[in-house]
């Protein structure tokens, strides 16, 4: 058996980038999968997104009467949208797949990887050594512990895209990005929808200011939010599930026809031995410092099994900086502050750098502008002016640390916004750049424009 410069144990993005970018480095490399080549992205991320512009092109449409478009007939045919996610699945499969990696000249193996020391791995019958290791065996879902949940049923994300109709009612327990994702295309193919949240507000680890706009908006929308609402009980009762939850001591009850849970994941690290390589980890994730190594110098991981942040983007990104560390020496270390994420629900959020909860407490003088799609020229000619811009700068060095978009464009339009908190970019640069006119990104020069103002004074 051949020893190898880098095993990678996992073909999700950060999995599969890791490898990619070892080749290129010129290293031997394995990479090991137990399931399917794209890991979440395929199996979850791109159908979902495929269902939620979907629903987007719904709203639009049927929201389009005041640009004359008449269109009083709308309908879904789910069949046809789960053929065109599974089409979209292919494409995007391809490239992440085992035929692709081993055209790169990396060995692919199948199975299920087990440490059995920190410098050799098992793969069903193969023993396979390496210099070096990287984990990207990403996460999996973890459903509450409620009381009858379990003996009630209740679907998943991958459940809700196999349907072959929908719902008439659903309570989706649990208000972070893709429940919330779930709860708008559902809502919009004609579900009705209640959403569960403990947390004082959804998205609790958003901006919660956005978060409260996009609650208040998705309610305008048809969709009914119980928040500070623990589930303590789920129940099948003749109608479907009941579902009971405590607020703040008082009890309340709702009946949907199905429960999503949209709550809990967890690092997939069962039946790694991670013991036999000494590799340390929590509930939260495989224990990394800040240039991916765990706790044992030749293991590196990356992704959503390292609990940072579980997003495609950050595990990418990761990928990359645990090949270059474990093969080049190169101690780049992981910096997580000018890393887009995007929200996608209608409106849609993108986000980058810090809250302004976390910037009021991590600096000592924080400044916010906002700009506003109802005086944005492309969102009136498009009659999309629903949102707004929120920048949060440090004052003392003029600089960007936060962006928030919600409304059109949101995930696009905050890419320039991360490439101005990455180069740290002064604020009077921000506000000097020209856009498009008329485009959704002229808010963030006005945005800018104020933050300056704020700033400097001037
Ligand atoms: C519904 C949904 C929608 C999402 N939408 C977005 C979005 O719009 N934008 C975004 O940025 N992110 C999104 N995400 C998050 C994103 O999909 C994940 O953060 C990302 O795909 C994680 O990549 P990963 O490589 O770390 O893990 P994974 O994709 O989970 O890959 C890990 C791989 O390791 C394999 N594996 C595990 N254990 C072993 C073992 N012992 N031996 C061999 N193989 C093993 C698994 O089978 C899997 O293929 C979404 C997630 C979900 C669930």
């Amino acid at each position: 058996m051949a020893t190898y410069d880098l095993v990678v144990i996992g073909a999700g993005i950060a999995g599969l980038t890791c490898a990619r970018e070892a080749r290129r480095l010129g290293a031997k490399v394995a990479i090991i999968e137990r399931h399917s080549f794209g890991g979440d992205i395929t199996n979850e991320l791109v159908p979902t997104a495929v269902y939620s512009h979907a629903s987007h092109l719904l709203g639009l449409v049927k929201s389009s009467g005041p640009l004359g478009v008449a269109a009083e007939e709308t309908g879904l045919d789910l069949q046809r949208l789960h053929a065109r996610a599974i089409e979209a699945t292919a494409i995007i499969g391809y490239r992440l797949s085992a035929e692709k990696a081993e055209r790169l000249g990396v060995d692919v193996y199948w199975g299920e990887a087990s440490f059995l020391s920190a410098d050799e791995l098992r793969v069903d019958g193969d023993v396979l050594p390496a210099g070096e290791f990287v984990i990207a065996t990403g996460s999996e879902p973890e459903a509450p512990s409620i009381k009858g949940l379990k003996e009630s049923g209740y679907l998943t994300y991958p459940g809700i895209l196999r349907l072959e109709s929908i719902p008439r009612s659903i309570g989706v327990i649990g208000a972070g990005p893709f429940g919330l994702e779930f709860a708008q295309f559902l809502s919009r193919f004609g579900t009705e929808v209640t959403v569960f949240e403990q947390g004082d507000h959804i998205l609790p680890d958003e901006d919660a200011e956005l978060a409260d706009f996009l609650e208040d908006t998705m309610a305008e929308q048809g969709i009914s939010f119980y928040t500070g609402a623990k589930v303590t009980r789920v129940e099948r009762v003749a109608e479907g599930c009941e579902v009971t939850v405590d607020m703040d001591g008082a009890e309340e009850k709702e009946v949907v026809q199905e429960v999503l849970v949209a709550s809990g994941r967890r690092p997939a690290t069962g039946g790694l031995n991670l013991r036999a390589a000494s590799v340390a980890a929590t509930p939260e994730g495989i224990v990394v410092d800040d240039e991916l190594r765990t706790t044992m110098g030749n293991v590196w991981a990356c992704g959503d099994v390292t609990g940072k942040r579980a997003w495609a983007s950050v595990a990418a990104y990761q990928g990359r900086i645990a090949a270059l560390n474990a093969l080049a020496g190169a101690h780049r270390t992981a910096n997580y502050e000018a890393i887009p994420m995007v929200i996608r629900t209608e409106p849609e959020i993108g986000r980058v750098g810090l809250t302004e909860e976390q910037a009021e407490a991590m600096l000592s003088s924080a400044a916010v502008s906002y700009s506003y799609f109802t005086d944005n020229d492309m969102a009136i000619i498009t009659d999309q002016m629903i949102g707004f811009v929120k920048l949060i700068a440090d004052a003392e060095r003029s600089q960007l640390v936060g962006a928030h978009v919600i409304g059109p464009a949101a995930s696009e339009i905050i890419s320039e916004l991360a490439f101005a908190i990455k180069c740290k970019s002064p604020l009077t640069e921000l506000a000097d750049l020209v856009h498009c006119y008329p485009s959704a990104g002229e808010c963030i020069h006005q945005a800018a424009e104020d933050l300056v103002r704020q700033v400097e004074g001037s």
